[in-house]
């Protein structure tokens, strides 16, 4: 019998394990979307002395050191404080994620960056315990370019900086009711959004977990008022659309080469090696991407054709073509202790055995350990969800979605697969 997935309601973090199937998980605290190539090399080796190697990087642009022990966590904890990759203390802090548009400060001069404006909310966040009981999936995110927005996003707050005067600010994937700031007045719009909803939250923590299920029982408008905002009812832009963020590509006069591991999951030698590659070329950062990609940035073009051929012996994802870009998983098992199967391993068969490349979106195909289907709750053109017996296959839809074939086996779903992706190519 397979059971109901259970709802966690909590991310990890450094003071704050989870129990996994393979050890200890914590979550390093990684501001906005840049990391430096110090902070790089720490988490490859904390990764390597302190974990099992692994690390997967989040849909939120967050990386997950995998298989700490009791014994090596402490350690752990006190090298990514050394990096500044976690907060001094264990005192409770608001619980809050933001995501920055990856080529922040980049594409367009800003007085103040996307990235910038998310240090400075944090900063403010780490001197108050005010909002240390907000629900700990609570997350902003930040725009300020759009060649690589962060698009659609389940942000409980989502920004987006258009020029330092034009700053618009709308709530849980809201396309109409916009709160129109500046850069004077956009985090104090902020502060007053997540009092007004931490108030409520208290109330109801479990119904009101997120940003979202409030505005679901209570309008806009009262939401606002109660914030003491006002709203103005406005079509969000959404004319532009990402190019394409693997490779390498010019933007205004930086090369930014994208690349990302298979489904997500990294190894602390290939983080060692970019953080080689970059020490090699006396680059700085790195970019950390929410589609589990990581970009590096850099002016000189002879630096970028080399960072380019270099990539592939990492045994990186460098192109949307590669077949190994079709497919997205969650950790499986043994990571996962909810997980019916080791979803990486169906992955690569998949991967090794598919004899059609279907065209349209990326990733084509979700393996989801069981239905509650993390890796990617929308629906993909074809989810397969591991059942304690057999593959659910779905067309269109979530993991939790009814199947339209039930493989008992991965070669039968592999079967199934390469004739419904056939058929797809020719029609
Ligand atoms: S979807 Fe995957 S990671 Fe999420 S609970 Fe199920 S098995 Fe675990």
């Amino acid at each position: 019998m397979t059971l109901d997935p259970e709802i966690k309601g909590w991310c990890p973090s450094a003071h704050h394990p989870m129990i996994t199937g393979d050890g200890l998980l914590i979550r390093p605290r990684i501001i906005g979307a840049s990391i430096s190539n110090k902070q790089l090399y720490a988490l490859a080796h904390i990764a390597e002395d302190y974990g099992n190697g692994l690390l997967d990087l989040s849909q939120r642009g967050q990386f997950q050191i995998r298989g700490l022990t009791e014994q090596s966590y402490q350690y752990a904890v006190q090298a990514l404080i050394d990096h500044n990759l976690a907060s001094k203390n264990n005192t409770p802090r608001a619980p809050v994620n933001i995501m920055v548009s990856p080529l922040s400060g980049l594409t367009s001069k800003r007085q103040e960056t996307a990235q910038q404006l998310a240090e400075r909310i944090i900063n403010i966040l780490d001197a108050t315990n005010e909002f240390s009981n907000l629900p700990p999936k609570f997350n902003l995110s930040i725009n300020d370019c759009q060649i690589l927005p962060l698009g659609e996003s389940d942000a409980d707050i989502a920004v987006n900086i258009i020029t330092d005067q034009e700053i618009e600010l709308s709530l849980a994937g809201d396309d109409e009711q916009i709160i129109q700031t500046d850069s004077g007045t956009i985090v104090d719009a902020i502060l007053k959004i997540m009092r007004t909803y931490l108030d409520y939250a208290q109330r109801d923590p479990f119904q009101f977990r997120r940003l979202g299920k409030l505005l679901k029982t209570l309008s806009f408008d009262e939401f606002y008022k109660s914030a003491g905002l006002l709203n103005i009812k406005k079509t969000k832009n959404h004319t532009f659309k990402p190019c394409d963020y693997l490779g390498r590509h010019k933007h205004g006069d930086n090369y930014c080469i994208g690349f990302s591991a298979f489904s997500g999951r990294w190894q602390s030698r290939q983080l060692l090696e970019i953080a080689n590659l970059l020490n090699e070329y006396a680059l700085s950062e790195i970019r950390i991407t929410p589609w589990r990609a990581l970009i590096i940035p850099t002016k000189d073009f002879k630096v970028a054709e080399k960072i380019t051929l270099s990539l592939p012996a990492i045994g990186v994802i460098t192109a949307r073509e590669d077949p190994r870009n079709l497919i997205i998983t969650c950790p499986g098992s043994p990571g996962c202790l909810q997980a019916n199967g080791p979803t990486h391993d169906v992955a690569l068969q998949l991967t090794e055995k598919l004899n059609t490349v279907p065209s349209g979106p990326r990733p084509y195909v979700h393996i989801s350990g069981c239905k509650k289907g993390c890796a990617n709750p929308a629906p993909s053109p074809i989810t397969v969800t591991l059942q304690d017996d057999h593959m659910a296959i779905i067309h269109n839809g979530s993991a939790h979605a009814a199947p339209h074939y039930c493989a008992p086996s991965i070669e039968r779903a592999i079967a199934y697969l390469n004739h419904f992706m056939t058929a797809q190519n020719n029609a």
